[in-house]
């Protein structure tokens, strides 16, 4: 029996509150878990459950729920100066040392920012500075863009018509005229029974037939995540970037690296373009780096376009109210001073990632189980209607679902994407939290086994 609060909550959920992503039909049957508070790694529903954490929010809490740190500076950013704006040549302390930091902390020369509010904006932010670069470098025509089916790139209309997923095209008339998709390197799905090595430069050379099948000379840019988070965790094999990069140099196409999910320390480096072992043009950052407390999000530029941006004489004309918004700046800079002081910009690379990824491979003699993948602290468990063969559930996606409702009940956040159970915990997750991550997914598997029948 819920307590009226809840319930309260919930009716006025249902009548007045539009949820991204969601059936509301199906929301409102059900009505809302609503989530009342958090510290480290775990959330409190509305009635006192206590739930870890295992997707860090929107794989965003970094630092973990709930710091006292941040919220002294909230308080202490909004006493000095609540806001002001960066347009009419005007600029904020906490915007200016955020930018600063940010330079350091990625590869030499990538060094100049322009802020958003949301890995959405900073997406759509790519899109008009490449055509705007293209436009100042006399190749007006080069504008087609390159992404993946299973590429996520937010919900703007130019961002979601970089992300590949139909369901999300087709009801908005999208994608754009100029914005192609290829597919995956997914072994698990598109690489089945392929050597891992050759299918990865199967995978990159799809972009290679992209860009001539446009014509090189119209290609402005590839986008892409360096393991692709909403599509469901996907790890390329190792010849995967490499080869990509020598596409885009040699056909003179940009490389952006959407780190809105790989960054800050998600995959055992500060960025997943490290770990994978490439060198972007354009960085796109969000969620982490203000580990989700307040939003704020950022493109990153290298020499290459940013020297041609900001020696233009022609105004940038794009930018939004909120661009390096203060607090926001402020709230920043402490979580990744945190995260330095607390080393979770490569702790997912050290014994931690190594217990995630051993204690969850033991998951993988569950007969549900077809496959585990980690990196980092990112993971997928996929689930299969046979695990010898690796013959999936139809329809996709339904067996994940019943998973991650048991997941929840047990006291577990875990994502299902189609029927891969995802996880993503805060980067300061604990051994002790992992086994318990383990032990609860396990029993969420054995009762989803039952369920199904
Ligand atoms: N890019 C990637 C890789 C993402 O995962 C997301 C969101 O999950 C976005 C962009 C969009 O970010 P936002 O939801 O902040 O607009």
């Amino acid at each position: 029996m819920l307590s009226e609060q809840t319930r309260r909550w919930q009716e006025l959920d249902a009548r007045h509150h539009f949820h991204p992503f969601t059936t509301h039909k199906e929301l409102a049957e059900k009505g809302a878990r609503i989530i009342t508070r958090a510290e480290g790694c775990y959330v409190w529903d509305s009635e006192g459950h206590k739930i870890l954490d295992g997707m860090a929010g929107l794989w965003c809490t970094q630092i973990g729920h709930g710091r006292e740190r941040l919220a002294r500076i909230a308080h202490d950013q909004i006493r000095q100066l609540d806001y002001y704006n960066a347009f009419f040549q005007c600029a904020t302390p906490p915007a200016v040392e955020l930018a600063a930091k940010l330079a350091q902390l990625l590869p030499p020369g990538m060094d100049r920012f322009h802020f958003v509010n949301s890995g959405s904006e900073a997406n759509d932010t790519v899109i008009k500075s490449v055509w705007y670069y293209w436009n100042l470098m006399g190749k007006p025509e080069k504008k087609h863009f390159i992404s993946r089916t299973l590429g996520y790139h937010g919900v703007g209309v130019g961002s979601a018509s970089l992300t590949g997923m139909r369901f999300m095209h087709e009801p908005f008339d999208l994608p754009l005229p100029r914005f192609h998709h290829i597919g995956n390197p997914y072994p698990w799905i598109e690489g089945r029974g392929k050597d891992p090595a050759a299918f990865g430069l199967e995978a990159a050379r799809w972009l290679e037939e992209k860009i001539l099948e446009l014509g090189p000379e119209n290609v402005a840019a590839f986008v892409a995540e360096p393991i692709q988070g909403a599509g469901g965790v996907i790890i390329p094999p190792e010849t995967y970037w490499p080869e990509v990069q020598r596409i885009c140099r040699q056909y003179d196409v940009l490389l952006v690296s959407d780190e809105v999910i790989c960054g800050f320390g998600r995959t055992g480096s500060w960025w997943g373009h490290e770990t994978m072992g490439f060198e972007p043009d354009i960085v796109s950052m969000a969620k982490g780096l203000s580990s989700g407390y307040v939003p704020i999000a950022a493109v990153a530029f290298g020499r290459r376009v940013g020297d041609v941006i900001f020696a233009g004489e022609k105004e940038y004309a794009h930018g939004v109210t909120y661009a390096g918004h203060p607090v926001c700046a402020a709230i920043a800079l402490e979580n990744i001073r945190i995260m330095e002081e607390e080393g979770l910009g490569t702790r997912a690379s050290g014994p931690i990632g190594a217990y995630f990824r051993e204690r969850l491979t033991t998951l993988a003699d569950h007969p549900l189980v077809g496959e585990v993948r980690t990196k980092g602290l990112l993971a997928c468990v996929e689930l299969c209607k046979d695990k010898a063969t690796g013959e999936l559930f139809q329809p996709v996606g339904k067996v994940g679902l019943v998973c991650r409702d048991l997941c929840v009940e047990n006291g577990l956040v875990m994502r299902a994407i189609r029927d891969g159970m995802v996880l993503s915990p805060p980067l300061i997750v604990t051994e002790e939290q992992i086994d318990e991550i383990v032990t609860k997914a396990r029993t969420s598997l054995d009762q989803t086994l039952a369920a199904i029948g």
